[in-house]
């Protein structure tokens, strides 16, 4: 199943709720004398979280916060199974209590914050734009192409031979090298040019006001940047890193669909060619 962005939202914060919540009852349990343990301890054990969304499309994870709930059930058992009829809690007690429900507040948080990273515009790991956000960058920049007749041209970039970085480095170095990568993008392109993560090892670049000749100049600034700047590995030594360009101009007969069709037909051309190299599409 596929989990919106609404759907782990509304969960953390239904889980804050549920835990502020939580904690009032738990102080009243430490207030008074507790008669009956066992219905204590029922009617405080967080339920498990089988209706938490399952996390994927880039969401943070909620491994951390099911550690931590579990110890809270763990540590209300050990306390309630001391707890005597009739007598308060024990204060030591209540501070390790106290102390789990700070810790799963905090995590809460932070998963608040991280959501929040997600759901907005930006790729939480390049910090370039999210793809979702391209369409209407394209729209918007073909209907300029007709009302003024300055042509703009897109470029699907790929990292070469990327899995292979991940194969003999690990997915952490993977994820340096795409930031890394993402790096050089930003520092290549001219100001008013824009950079998506289309997702994995591919990016859009969208290059304003520049016919081929120009979106070409820029991209191969980027190419060269890209192989003569390895990326330091954290173990020693460097990793050399290149990527492949398809190139194509936009006209006005075409929409947003088939400017990105035929960018990733080129830049298919520029892998069959040997990678490390820009192709222009051809005009149909
Ligand atoms: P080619 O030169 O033909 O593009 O080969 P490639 O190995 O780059 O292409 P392929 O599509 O086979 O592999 C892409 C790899 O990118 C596979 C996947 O594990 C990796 N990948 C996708 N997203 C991420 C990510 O966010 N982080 C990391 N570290 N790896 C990712
Ligand atoms: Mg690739
Ligand atoms: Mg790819």
């Amino acid at each position: 199943m596929t989990t919106t962005q609404t759907d782990f939202g509304q969960f953390i914060s239904g889980r804050i709720d549920a835990y502020v919540a939580w904690f009032v009852t738990w102080h009243r349990f430490v207030l008074l004398p507790i008669e009956d343990p066992a219905a204590a301890l029922a009617s405080l054990t967080p339920a498990e979280q089988n209706e938490a969304p399952a996390t994927d499309n880039g969401l943070p994870t909620l491994d951390k916060l099911n550690q931590l709930e579990e110890q809270l059930r763990q540590t209300l058992r050990l306390v309630l199974m001391k707890a005597q009829p009739g007598q308060p809690i024990d204060r030591d007690d209540d501070a390790a209590v106290c102390g789990k429900y700070v810790e799963i507040m905090a995590e809460l948080r932070r998963s608040e914050r991280a959501f929040a990273t997600a759901a907005s515009e930006l790729d939480p790991l390049t910090g370039l734009r999210r793809r979702n956000s391209l369409w209407n960058e394209l729209v918007r920049e073909l209907g300029r192409l007709t009302r003024t007749d300055r042509g703009f041209c897109v470029a699907m970039m790929d990292i070469d031979h990327f899995k292979q970085v991940n194969d003999t480095h690990g997915h952490d170095v993977g994820d340096m090298v795409l930031r890394a990568v993402a790096d050089q993008i930003t520092r290549s392109l001219r100001i008013h040019d824009d950079a998506f993560r289309m997702g994995g090892e591919e990016f859009l670049i969208c290059l304003k006001e520049a016919d081929l000749e120009t979106g070409a100049i820029v991209l191969e600034r980027l190419r060269r940047r890209l192989e003569s700047n390895p990326i330091p590995l954290p173990k020693g030594g460097v990793l050399p890193v290149t990527a492949s360009f398809g190139l194509v101009l936009a006209t006005q007969d075409m929409d947003a669909e088939t400017l990105v069709k035929r960018a990733d037909e080129a830049l298919y051309q520029a892998k069959k060619g040997g990678r490390n190299r820009i192709v222009a599409a051809k005009r149909k």
